[in-house]
């Protein structure tokens, strides 16, 4: 008998890999090398006329169309420059509903007519493309004859360079739509929601007397992006991380994260170098990563950028995973995104902190030195509280996927209740609103550290609390609940347009009150009490300061009517509702037809995503697991033969091998009957989710069980794949 090779081999090459690359390597130029790839203003500042120049900064920071002459001007200098650095090719590149991103590539050369060839990229090619569509889902928005689909530059994120080994590209951002209008991806929607939530908090500024200067307000995005790091020589041999990105099988190890040792440990050798060459190539890109930690569990890690405004932080949140996911490779490891890759450690999910900020660079969610007379920071404040309370099941849905579903509903954090935690001190602040209590100030005060030789830092407004959906953290919020693998455009498209429709709500009423002409400060501020106390009473159920893991949270949410769904197929329901349809279509985000096309992708895609998993673990169970059981039963039965021939008693032998039998039998059965109810559905997409979710995915993790209960017992060398032990420890 003999240890799969691939398992040996693979900790010989981690080891060989680390006394390797014990040198020190070149320090990186963080400062001259950033935004290095990117066609930047500083670039254009430098290649365009003045006109040009000013004609585009114009259509970035105000959304001001282009003419046709500037963007031949502006195309050219792009082609200028990407080629001097390398490129060849140019694309489109888009986000399409796949939650990817997409980009065909076309070359800079045209034929010159005598033999020859020009280089050569136009203002129509810049502005607008037209890629065959017909592959990319569409959620049933135009049939696939009408594949004709559009892409257009989108100027407010920046173009860029992608270099793969030699190939490097130049890469326009864009929006993708469809021969009618449609949007067929997630930026189209994103960029109406920045323009819905700029109009209302522009309302609001005005009517604060605040708006002087500033010409619009931006929702900013700081994403942290959790991962884990596994060895490819392990990967490769799991059938389920290659096709799935999380496994299907595996019986804890002995020692997983309980001894709450890895949470911001050193960070061995091998993944800081990995790490290192992630930052690298994401400040080229000018994605200005800051925070690299490892995380809770074994094997998982986190990556922060500093926030931007919402749309170049959601590209440059793609880039991040396309970028973790191509370095990996170079060092040996795989990147894996999946929000719940191993069982019994904790998941990973991306923190998606959130605020709006003025033209002017003012944050409107910062609350100044005492909170409590800062009106206008507690009127948006309220602002979000209402939008989350009213919109809670969207915001759900905005971040559900079958993946997401092994996180949320399940007992980690952070739970499907969506609540927001204040902290203390604003709690305080705004009970006193609801009550219509005179305010009080409660200083913040500093936190003395109780040791002399450090420094007296001001204590934030709040404390951190880990377990809350959605928690304010002193400038900004922070909504912990999406999963890892997700594009956060929809996300921040669900949470822009809830905010804006709760400011408009709250503008209307506040105008209303106000009447005509310029109000005194002391009318301003009597009205400006009065909506914000009437809104906190009808929302205040969805504040909840309390640990969100417990079992009394559930219950309490439940009294207070707070949705709670636990899975992505009851979560997506959200999306059509009339009340959602009605929302979506107000503020110009989403047509009911492009809303639906919506709800059919991802019901879709939770079908498929769960099919393949189900069709997976077969395979494996059937091809892997089962046969290394037969040949430990066959090792089993000998050894008894041969003991009893040799007449010596061996009943525990015999019992052993009979409890084997047992469990090979149950893992027969259970491989059986999770193929009887796999391919055994009805055709309706959503009975078939529902059949997924209640049939399918009880029967995967019957089928898990059993094989897990194996693992414990049959001989290691004849296990025939790599265990949570080797796939989480060996770095
Ligand atoms: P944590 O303790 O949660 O890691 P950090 O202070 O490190 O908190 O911030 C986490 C993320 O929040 C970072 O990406 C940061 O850039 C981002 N962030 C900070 N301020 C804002 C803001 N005004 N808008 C959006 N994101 C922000
Ligand atoms: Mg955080």
């Amino acid at each position: 008998m003999h240890t799969p090779p691939a398992r040996q081999d693979a900790i010989r090459a981690v080891i060989n890999w680390n006394q390797r690359n014990d040198q020190p390597k070149e320090p990186t130029r963080y400062e001259s090398d950033f935004g290095r790839d990117v066609f930047s203003e500083r670039v254009m500042r430098q290649r365009l006329p003045k006109e040009v120049y000013r004609a585009v900064l114009k259509t970035i920071r105000h959304g001001s169309p282009l003419n046709p002459n500037v963007a031949d001007t502006v195309a050219n200098a792009m082609k200028d420059w990407a080629i001097e650095n390398g490129a060849t090719h140019y694309t489109h590149w888009f986000h399409p509903l796949t939650g990817l991103t997409a980009e065909k590539h076309d070359s800079f050369v045209m034929p010159d007519g005598q033999g020859g060839a020009i280089l050569e990229f136009s203002g129509d090619q810049l502005v607008q493309g037209e890629p065959d569509a017909s592959s990319l889902p569409s959620g049933g928005v135009r049939a696939t004859f009408e594949a004709r689909g559009y892409t257009a530059w989108d100027p407010t994120s920046p173009v860029f360079l992608n270099r793969s080994g030699d190939t490097v590209t130049l890469c326009v951002p864009t929006a993708f739509v469809s021969w009618t209008g449609d949007a067929l991806d997630t930026k189209t929607p994103l960029l109406r929601s920045i323009d819905a939530i700029s109009e209302q908090a522009m309302r609001t500024l005005r009517l604060f007397g605040a708006d002087q200067g500033v010409s619009r307000v931006t929702p900013t995005v700081g994403p942290e992006q959790e991962y884990f790091l596994v060895d490819r020589n392990f990967f490769f041999s799991r059938k389920d991380l290659i096709t799935c990105d999380r496994t299907l099988f595996g019986a804890a190890a002995p020692k997983d994260q309980q001894l709450e040792d890895h949470y911001f440990g050193a960070i061995p050798p091998r993944v800081l170098a990995f790490m290192a060459e992630v930052d690298r190539e994401l400040f080229a890109l000018g994605v200005p990563v800051r925070t690299r930690h490892n995380e809770v569990s074994p094997g998982q890690y986190e990556i922060a950028p500093y926030f931007e405004t919402s749309n170049v932080a959601v590209d440059h949140q793609m880039l991040m995973m396309e970028t973790l996911k191509s370095v990996a490779p170079r060092f040996g490891l795989q990147c894996i995104l999946h929000e719940k890759p191993f069982a019994g450690v904790n998941g990973s999910g991306k923190h998606n902190n959130w605020s709006l900020s003025t033209d002017t660079g003012v944050n409107l969610l910062n609350p100044r030195e005492e909170a409590h007379t800062n009106m206008q920071f507690l009127y948006f404040l309220t602002a979000v509280i209402k939008a989350v309370d009213t919109h809670a099941d969207l915001l759900r849905a905005a971040v559900a996927s079958a993946g997401n579903d092994h996180r949320l509903g399940a007992n980690e954090a952070p739970p499907a209740i969506v609540s927001i935690f204040l902290g203390d001190l604003l709690l305080d602040i705004v009970r006193r609103i609801e009550a219509g209590a005179p305010m009080r100030s409660r200083k913040s005060g500093k936190l003395d550290l109780g040791a002399r030789t450090l420094p007296q830092i001001p204590r934030d407004s709040g404390d951190r609390n880990r377990t809350s959906t959605f928690a304010f953290t002193g400038n900004k919020f922070e909504f912990r609940a999406v999963g890892a693998s997700a594009a956060i455009a929809w996300t921040n498209t669900v949470l822009n347009t809830i905010v804006a429709d709760a400011l408009k709500q709250m503008n209307s009423a506040l105008e209303k009150a106000l009447g005509k002409g310029t109000p005194t400060d002391e009318k301003l501020k009597a009205a400006v009490t009065s909506v914000m106390q009437t809104t906190v009473k009808s929302h205040s159920r969805v504040l909840f300061d309390g640990d969100g893991y417990t079992e009394e949270w559930q219950k309490e949410a439940k009294r207070r009517g707070l949705p709670n769904f636990r899975d992505s197929v009851s979560a997506y329901e959200a999306l059509r509702t009339r009340r959602a349809i009605a929302l979506f279509e107000s503020f110009g985000v989403l047509s009911p037809t492009e809303l639906d096309s919506r709800f059919n992708i991802f019901i879709e895609k939770y079908i498929k995503q769960v099919t393949i998993e189900g069709r997976t673990m077969l395979s494996m169970a059937r091809r892997m697991i089962l046969p290394a059981c037969l040949r430990h039963q066959t090792e089993l039965a000998e050894a008894i033969i041969a003991a009893e021939s040799a007449e010596v008693e061996c009943d525990r032998l015999r019992a052993r091998l009979r409890q084997h039998v047992e469990w090979v039998e149950q893992l027969c059965a259970n491989i059986d009957a999770l193929e009887a109810t796999l391919e055994n559905h009805a055709e309706d997409p959503v009975k078939h989710a529902t059949h997924m979710r209640d049939k399918v995915l009880p029967a995967m993790q019957a089928v898990r069980e059993v094989a897990d209960t194996l693992e414990n017992t049959v001989a290691d060398d004849l296990w025939p794949m790599p265990t949570y032990r080797e796939l989480l420890f060996i770095k």
